[in-house]
């Protein structure tokens, strides 16, 4: 038995000894030093380098030479990407494009001393490029989550993604990058060649709004051009020598309200010693909106004759919505980009209000979104039927008298447009509900109100969402009106 145990452990060591001397991988050319580019629809991009050890490398023989080479299938599993969901572009550096839907697994990528080459036999022969400079990722559904949109009001026109985007037909754009001389004899004008796409055809001459993924809005013309840059799109605006980084979409003929007018708004009304109470209903689209009056499902609001389109902000959700509503910035100022971010980075409404010495007074459902300098007051569904309104309802009535502000946030229609879906009737029988709360506050009102929402609701499979560049998600009501009617 000892003798046994013995002999398995010396077998250990020497396979272990054995396996540990030849490495794995032993290509018998040396390799070339260029790096290969993972980019399109890929989160960031990535270079990859033969020498790189975070790689499965695999060995291949191909014309009775061996190669250092990896699995397309496998490397993508090691980044945690389902290759599934995408078309793959080869790109070599003399320009050939292949473009492959399927049998990953069977295509591998190997490296030799010119560069990087596809190996896959499976394939017909013209798969094998050679010095391959870019790997671009092409998303197969197109949704408007990551892609950069072209919008209206009223439809999701254009989507555009930096993978699907390799098959416009760009066009190079020398972008003058400046002009020197030096000791005024000898004068040089420097440019950067881009690869862009004119949008003259496609936008409003002159009112257009872009967004941009890091929260920046911008009225801009129609004499730019989108530019694929790897794996983001940019606008660029040659005569004003101006561009946007990383759009995430542009409006064409955007409304002239903003959700960022309550805070402007508010604050001439306070100027005119009027007092104001923005009645702020979440989740709530223009498009639900005028749905909800077609059906005459909301008796009060759908009388109402100061209905304006407006535009939320991207990211079109709560956080940032709500603080565009309070600072009257746009995420890029306001510092609030999306659901994660708090605090914002300016002065809010209840700011303002304190420095003038009026009174204000928020009434919220059971969280605090903001983190403000004023103090909320928070509901529980005491009532236990799953939402907070009733008991918002009930707070603002007892509460809003005497204040010069007062901002009422209603999150019921939200949870039941995410749960439901925004056109079910369960989300439409909850904005009815609503309506007669608004209703009801109104009257008791003297002074303006302000009833808007942050952002609005599409459909999913599952129900509803928000946060894309999407009409749906971006255009709202704004509506005022005098209290006390
Ligand atoms: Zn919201
Ligand atoms: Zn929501």
């Amino acid at each position: 038995m000892r003798k046994k145990s013995s002999f398995f452990v010396i077998a250990f060591i020497i396979l272990f000894l054995f396996t540990s001397c030849s490495k794995p991988v032993e290509p018998t050319n040396t390799i070339s030093e260029k790096s290969l580019l993972i980019t399109g629809d890929i989160e960031k991009e990535i270079e990859i380098l033969g020498e790189a050890d975070n790689i499965e490398w695999i060995e291949i023989e191909k014309d009775n030479e061996k190669y250092k080479a990896f699995n397309l299938q496998k490397f993508f599993e090691l980044i945690d990407y389902d290759s599934n969901e995408y078309h793959f572009l080869f790109i070599s550096t003399d320009g050939m494009k292949i473009k492959t839907d399927s049998g990953y697994d069977k295509i591998n990528i190997f490296i030799n001393s010119d560069g990087w080459n596809i190996f896959a036999p499976d394939f017909p022969p013209t798969i094998n490029l050679r010095d391959l400079k870019e790997i671009v990722l092409i998303k197969n559904k197109t949704d408007l989550t990551s892609s950069t949109n072209i919008i209206t009001q009223k439809a999701d026109l254009l989507a555009f993604s930096p993978g699907k985007m390799r098959f416009e037909n760009l066009t190079a754009l020398n972008y003058k990058d400046g002009v020197s001389s030096k000791n005024n004899t000898y004068t040089i004008e420097a440019y950067k060649e881009k690869l862009v796409l004119p949008l003259s055809d496609k936008l409003s001459p002159s009112n257009n709004l872009l967004m941009t993924y890091d929260g920046g809005h911008y009225y801009i013309g129609n004499q730019g051009f989108l530019e694929l840059k790897g794996n983001r799109i940019n606008y660029i605006e040659p005569e004003s020598r101006k561009i946007y980084f990383n759009i995430a979409g542009i409006l064409i003929n955007p409304p002239q309200k903003s959700v960022m007018d309550v805070y402007h708004d508010t604050v001439d009304f306070l100027e005119a010693k009027e007092n104001v109470m923005v009645l702020y209903i979440d989740g709530l689209s223009l498009a639900q909106y005028n749905e909800a009056v077609r059906d005459n499902l909301i008796p009060f609001m759908g009388k109402l004759s100061s209905v304006e389109p407006a535009t939320s902000v991207y990211k079109p959700v709560t956080n940032s919505g709500y603080a565009a509503m309070i600072t009257g910035q746009p995420p890029f100022v306001n510092g609030i980009l999306n659901r994660s971010y708090r605090e914002p980075r300016v002065d809010t409404i209840f700011d303002y209000i304190d420095n003038i010495n009026q009174t204000a007074i928020l009434i919220e459902g059971n969280t605090n979104i903001l983190s403000l300098n004023t103090e909320a007051l928070l509901n529980t569904d005491k009532s236990n039927n799953g939402y907070t309104d009733d008991e918002v309802y009930e707070a603002a009535l007892s509460q809003i008298n005497n204040q010069n502000f007062a901002l009422v946030h209603f999150h019921g229609y939200d949870d039941a447009g995410h749960t439901y879906g925004p056109y079910a009737k369960e989300t439409m029988n909850k904005l009815t509900e609503i309506d007669g709360y608004v209703k009801n506050l109104v009257e008791l009102w003297s002074g303006k109100i302000i009833i808007t929402s942050d952002h609005g609701m599409h459909a999913t499979e599952e129900g509803g969402s928000h946060g894309d560049f999407r009409y749906e998600d971006l255009i709202i009501p704004y509506i005022i009106i005098e209290g006390g009617l």
